[in-house]
């Protein structure tokens, strides 16, 4: 607990395990830390996060490992007899899988969270309808990874920290070329992102990412961000052999 913090309240809740208790406090946010470092960062289901200066965060697939532990012990439970003991244990077992895919996959968005907001100053991300992509054909992976629950989080992470969260139009940014900005039509199992028009040939995610960061406007050229960040983003553009004047 911050050494400035005032707790305003406290809540016990019983879970599988044992008991949790809730602490709410209040603090000052502190001031933003100038914006030097920055980063476009694009969800996916294959690769949790990818960073559009190359670096990615692996998917954890918490529900999906589970299902198993989680299929056994439910098959188990539908044996039991009414009202009995060990049908009582049965319920037990089948809740503590739940908590425990659950407690997982929290931990996995904290921790990615946390890293984010203290390797950069400036996050840039899609502003997504994650309801309307839960109800689609890829639901489970979209529900499994929580998107919602992970941009909430970074959201109040970099108010705590005083980093900056810059939600973007999500549209187009896979299809378009973040190298010449032309419209690259993929399919969604195409994996590689290929540009007819000026050569470039990237990771699908990859380049979603840099377009994010673009979108955010705080990339080279923008005067926005101090020189670490531009000349970090420019040191990607020649990486590729690009003509993108900054
Ligand atoms: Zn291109």
């Amino acid at each position: 607990m911050p050494s400035d913090a005032i707790v305003k309240c406290c809540a016990f809740r019983r879970e599988a395990k044992g008991w949790t208790v809730s602490l709410t406090a209040a603090r000052t946010v502190p001031p933003p830390r100038g914006g030097r470092r920055a980063v476009g960062v694009d969800l996916g289901v294959t690769t949790f996060a990818a960073l559009s200066d190359g670096a990615f965060t692996p998917s954890l697939k918490a529900a999906r490992r589970a299902e198993r532990c989680l299929r056994l012990a439910q098959r188990a439970l539908a044996r039991k007899k009414q009202g009995s003991t060990s049908r009582r244990s049965a319920r037990a077992t089948v809740t503590r899988c739940h908590a425990a895919t659950a407690r997982r996959r929290a931990n996995h968005l904290h921790q990615a969270s946390a890293r984010l907001v203290r390797d950069y100053d400036v996050i840039a991300i899609e502003a997504l309808n994650v309801k309307g992509l839960a109800r689609g054909a890829l639901a489970k992976d979209v529900h499994d990874a929580s998107w919602g629950r992970f941009i909430s989080m970074l959201r109040y992470k970099a108010e705590w920290a005083g980093a900056r969260l810059i939600e973007v139009n999500p549209q187009y940014t896979t299809q378009d070329c973040s190298g010449c900005d032309a419209r690259v039509p993929k399919a969604l199992g195409d994996r590689s992102h290929v540009c007819p028009h000026c050569g470039l040939s990237i990771d699908r995610d990859l380049n979603a990412a840099r377009n994010i960061l673009d979108r955010a406007g705080v990339g080279p050229g923008l005067g926005n961000v101090t020189d670490g960040a531009c000349v970090q983003a420019r040191t990607l553009v020649c990486l590729n052999g690009l003509v993108k004047d900054p």
